[in-house]
């Protein structure tokens, strides 16, 4: 996968430092778009969590603050280390050059396992990440044999809470109005958003039980939505209702992400025929494995 074929993944992805934090690694060229607390840009990862929240007052840094706002022609501006880490952190620094504007631009790399991908690989990533033990109780509606790994992958964040909403977003101090932008009405949290949004609700879980000839769907909460997946129906059996939950899920939250960065707003029947296209390729990809296929006239009828 390159980044240019999927570049609404890569960004996406870049904005779920907290979690990529271990993928993304951003190398230092004239320092102008880096961002010196949350990328990952030296050896101890995100600064704001290796220094901890108080850093950008110890060290005078705003939060927002590019790393070539932590240095002038001279060097880097950095008050005296009043702990550990910060000690470590300017042994770090006095030892690398300071960015300047001969070197370029700064750079993101995808790494896995400390090996720099040609772009983000989501089969790779989804591999390292991948639970190989301890599994938890939601595991199997989050990764079972068949899934779509950028599906999969969206799903694993958002059933980890990390999904970067708005307001998570004002929980990390960033100034944001933490209004749903699709609906208007109430905070984007990820329950808000997936669920039981009006979008959500009205529009799209609407329509697949309708679709799969359920009563309509309400989910109070997250976990409501993962006990659904495993409902043994004969209809609408857990396989099919894994892909449907994932895809939905990626869906919607790709909806909100071009309202949020592109102001480009889609109806929900047209985010639901998209869903529905989805779904079909998700089946018609993997119609040699016995399990897939019933699901396709069960999905159709
Ligand atoms: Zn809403």
């Amino acid at each position: 996968m390159s980044v240019a074929s999927d570049s609404w993944n890569w960004r996406c992805l870049l904005r779920l430092r907290d979690l990529a934090e271990s993928f993304v690694k951003c190398n230092i060229g004239n320092g102008r778009a880096a961002s010196f607390w949350f990328d990952n840009w030296t050896p101890f990862g995100p600064l704001i969590k290796f220094v901890g929240t108080d850093g950008p007052r110890a060290l005078r840094i705003p939060i927002n603050a590019k790393v070539s706002d932590a240095c002038n022609s001279v060097g880097w501006i950095l008050p005296s280390p009043r702990s550990d880490h910060v000690m470590r952190l300017h042994v770090y620094l006095t030892n690398i050059n300071r960015p300047t504007d001969d070197k370029g631009t700064d750079s993101y790399e995808w790494m896995v396992e400390n090996k720099i991908c040609d772009g983000f690989s989501a089969r790779r990533t989804w591999s390292v990440l991948r639970p190989r033990a301890n599994l938890v109780d939601w595991s199997s509606s989050v990764w079972f044999k068949g899934a779509t790994p950028r599906h999969a992958f969206n799903m694993w964040t958002a059933n980890l809470d990390r999904l970067p909403t708005k307001s998570r977003l004002a929980a990390w101090g960033v100034q944001i109005n933490t209004t749903c932008g699709l609906c208007s009405l109430l905070p984007e949290t990820r329950d808000h958003l997936l669920l039981t949004c009006d979008y959500a609700l009205y529009f799209i879980w609407n329509a697949v039980s309708s679709r799969l000839h359920l009563p309509q769907i309400v989910f109070g909460s997250w976990s409501d939505l993962i006990s659904w997946t495993r409902v043994l129906n004969v209809r609408s059996p857990p396989t099919l209702r894994k892909i449907i939950a994932q895809a939905v899920i990626y869906a919607i939250w790709k909806q909100r992400n071009n309202l949020h960065h592109n102001q480009i707003y889609v109806l929900p029947s047209v985010i639901f025929k998209d869903i529905d296209r989805v779904i079909k390729n998700s089946i018609t990809a993997r119609r040699l494995n016995k399990r897939f296929r019933l699901l396709m006239s069960l999905w159709l009828h």
